[in-house]
């Protein structure tokens, strides 16, 4: 098999908050794979726009340390290096302010594609936007990406909508959620849409239950502060998790295009049945001799902040009816795994006795680690001593399958910026999807808030609080298990 790269129009490509964490760690080293793999036309240029007082040469000085701290040494030959950096400049910007636009006027190019990407804290979008507009920098062919969080609830979602609406057409609006760029989540639908074999069985009369996992072993770092005000469910849920649940969930869409994907999506959005208060597990992980709780890495003793969380979520249209789909997400816990699974229903009578009831199908889409899918099938188990039936499962694991093509696969993030100069905006939220999702979490957000509810506690370590596996175990289930 040979890798394929699909060329793209030439670009400018600004990063506002070119110094910071997220570009140094992910935006330019992925941009430099892509540089590498020959997707970045010759005039092509990347420019960092930031507070600090840099010039083009201080600018590359610094990114080459990046990517030599976040790039393989096998994956950065000096020469390619060199040629990339050359690509890069930068202007000292003040977002707020109104220093440096017309020096950035000046450097991009109004002929080609132009991409503004915000990777700066989200209270600065909005004066971007505007700058961006005002001084007439944004030309006909320009986009902007816009990072997560998108808001930190429904009104202020719907004003942040409002400010990049003011200045930029939805239809310019690149609102990243990297998981929709990670390969096995494309593949999921690839999966759905792409074979005969599971859409048929894809609803409430063959499905008995759908698993999605995020777990992290990670704590909050660094980030106390800023996350004791998000929690978990702003943070993964509202998001990431639930755009994964959209896909599993949504009906076919009428073609692979921006819009009538997220048509599908919004449908699911808005059939999201309102929480009860006992299908929902929060959790804060304690501390222990070598690590500290949450509440001291928030620096907050009376935090009620939740570092887990896990919910049961019912969807009231006519293919789900019945079908509980469970997510859970956290820190700190056992093993750093990402998993989407349909349980399938138990085959309807056994002709081997007992057996079958534990032999369930059960589709499965791992995003981290070792991204594939498997579908665990029963079969007789090998040799004589009668009928003895066992799980083995069909592999689909990238790597082993496609060979070395898998190694080249485009991290979630170089992926989504070329979709972003190809125009194409499949992968991201739309306006109306984000407000959605809002308006179905801040009602459990404030019930919490209204009624102070304490999150439970969990181990380092753990999968979570004890409850989080009790809201399974209470209607026969259990989690799929989070291997350390
Ligand atoms: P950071 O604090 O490391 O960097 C902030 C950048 O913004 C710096 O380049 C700084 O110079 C620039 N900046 C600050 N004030 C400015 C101003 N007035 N004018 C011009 N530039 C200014 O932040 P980060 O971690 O890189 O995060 C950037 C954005 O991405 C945030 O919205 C964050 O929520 C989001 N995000 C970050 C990560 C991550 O892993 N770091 C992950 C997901 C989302």
């Amino acid at each position: 098999m040979v890798s394929r790269v699909i060329p793209v129009d030439d670009f400018d490509l600004v990063i506002f908050g070119g110094t910071g964490d997220l570009a140094r760690r992910k935006i330019l080293p992925g941009l430099f794979r892509r540089f590498r793999s020959g997707q970045m036309p010759e005039n092509a240029r990347i420019i960092g726009a930031a507070r600090s007082d840099l010039d083009d040469a201080a600018y590359r000085k610094d990114i080459k340390a990046a990517i030599v701290e976040f790039t393989a040494e096998e994956a950065r030959p000096a020469g390619d290096l060199k040629a990339f950096l050359e690509r890069l400049h930068y202007v000292k910007v003040d977002a707020l302010g109104t220093d440096g636009w017309s020096a950035l006027k000046k450097l991009v190019r109004k002929d080609v594609v132009q991409a503004f990407y915000f990777s700066v804290a989200p209270s600065l979008f909005g004066a971007i936007a505007e700058r961006l507009h005002s001084n007439k920098i944004a030309g006909e062919r320009a986009r902007i990406v816009v990072e997560k969080p998108f808001g930190r609830d429904l009104e202020s979602a719907k004003a942040l909508n409002k400010t990049l609406r003011d200045h930029f057409d939805e239809s310019q609006i690149y609102r990243i959620d990297h998981y929709l760029g990670k390969e096995t989540v494309q593949n999921l639908m690839a999966v759905r849409f792409g074979n005969m074999l599971f859409e048929p069985l894809w609803n409430a009369q063959y499905v008995d239950h759908v698993q999605i996992t995020v777990a992290e072993t990670v704590g909050v770092d660094g980030r106390g502060a800023y996350y004791d005000k998000s929690g978990a469910m702003r943070d993964m849920v509202q998001n990431h998790l639930m755009q994964l649940l959209c896909l599993i969930a949504m009906e076919p869409p009428s073609r692979f295009d921006p819009d009538a994907v997220r048509d599908e999506k919004l449908k699911v959005i808005r059939a999201l049945e309102p929480m009860e208060r006992e299908d929902v597990v929060r959790g804060q992980y304690t501390g222990n001799e070598d690590t500290k709780s949450f509440v001291e890495e928030a620096d907050n003793p009376d935090s009620l902040t939740e570092s887990f969380i896990a919910l049961k979520i019912a969807i009231s249209n006519w293919r789900w009816a019945g079908v509980p789909f469970y997510l859970r997400t956290g820190k700190r816990m056992k093993a750093r795994q990402s998993e989407i699974s349909v349980i399938f229903k138990d085959a309807p009578h056994s002709i081997f006795g007992q057996d079958v009831e534990h032999h369930r199908n059960i589709l499965s889409i791992r995003l981290q680690p070792n991204e594939g899918i498997t579908l665990g099938v029963t079969i007789k188990e090998p040799g004589p001593g009668g009928m003895r039936l066992v799980d083995v499962p069909l592999d689909m694991t990238f790597a082993e399958a496609l060979g070395p093509d898998a190694e080249d696969v485009p991290d979630a993030y170089e992926r989504l910026i070329m979709d972003v100069i190809r125009g194409n905006q499949t992968l991201f939220m739309r306006g109306d999807e984000v407000e959605a999702a809002w308006a179905w979490t801040d009602p459990i957000i404030n019930g919490w808030r209204d009624r102070s509810d304490r999150p439970k506690p969990y181990e380092i370590g753990s999968t979570g609080p004890e409850d989080a596996a009790v809201l399974l175990h209470k209607a026969g289930r259990r989690w799929r298990e989070i291997k350390a």
